[in-house]
């Protein structure tokens, strides 16, 4: 091939890949933001069956309290009652002993249907806790990915910026111009592969005419509809 058509192509690949590389730079720390936000949403939602295990295992515990005050205060009452010495106070006490106990018999009500809350609470914690565990895993690892490319970017910007600059001081002054005018036109691609008579830039046709020259001249031609710099390029054979 056209020794400055092979430096164009090779010049092409730094600034596309420059081009991606600042692009990148930009996406990444979003993508990184992104993942973040999904999982501490996601972290948030799973967590929701935790909390009310959490809400019922306090009631479960001011209940067991309140039996134990009641308890107390029941023996009490019970230990007052044989020091009594009029009948309308034993009454009274009396009373007191059966109100006291009736309400132990609601909260010990209330706590069977608090233990079986928990128990069924606590399934669902567990399974929740295995879910997240493994989300954890994989959100780490996809994150540490994306780190570890965002780290490596700022190292690829200069190698790729040596090689450009390396390759430009051997590329004429004219044809520089040339590709960095079409180049700018183009979105950034100046230099382009044709393959069964079609440009791979802008994917229309080139004249059967041209497309034998493009295989057979020295010069350098240009796409005839997006303008850019032309190479054949055989997409059945390794490049
Ligand atoms: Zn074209």
């Amino acid at each position: 091939m056209k020794e400055n058509l092979l430096l164009l192509i090779k010049l092409q690949e730094c600034d596309s890949q420059l081009v991606e590389l600042s692009a990148k730079k930009k996406t990444l720390p979003e993508n990184i933001e992104k993942l973040d936000k999904e999982f501490s949403s996601f972290k948030e939602g799973i967590e929701k069956n935790k909390i009310k295990y959490d809400e019922l295992k306090s009631r479960h515990t001011e209940s067991e309290n309140k039996i134990k005050k009641l308890n107390e205060s029941i023996v009490k009452t019970k230990e007052r009652l044989l020091e009594v010495k009029n009948n309308k106070e034993y009454q009274a006490m009396l009373k007191e002993i059966d109100i006291a106990e009736s309400s132990r018999g609601d909260i010990e009500t209330e706590i069977i249907s608090i233990l079986e809350e928990l128990d069924k609470f606590s399934v669902l914690v567990k399974k929740d806790e295995e879910i997240l565990k493994q989300r954890k895993t994989e959100y780490e690892q996809e994150k540490k990915m994306i780190e570890n490319d965002l780290n490596t970017i700022d190292a690829d910007v200069v190698n790729w910026e040596k090689n450009r600059l390396d390759l430009r001081k051997n590329v004429s002054d004219d044809l520089l111009a040339r590709y960095e005018k079409i180049k700018k036109r183009n979105r950034g691609v100046g230099v382009i592969s044709v393959w069964k008579s079609v440009c791979n830039g802008c994917h229309m046709n080139i004249p059967p005419q041209l497309y034998n020259e493009l295989q057979r001249s020295n010069e350098l031609l240009s796409c005839p509809n997006c303008n850019r710099i032309m190479y054949f390029q055989d997409m059945e054979k390794p490049f």
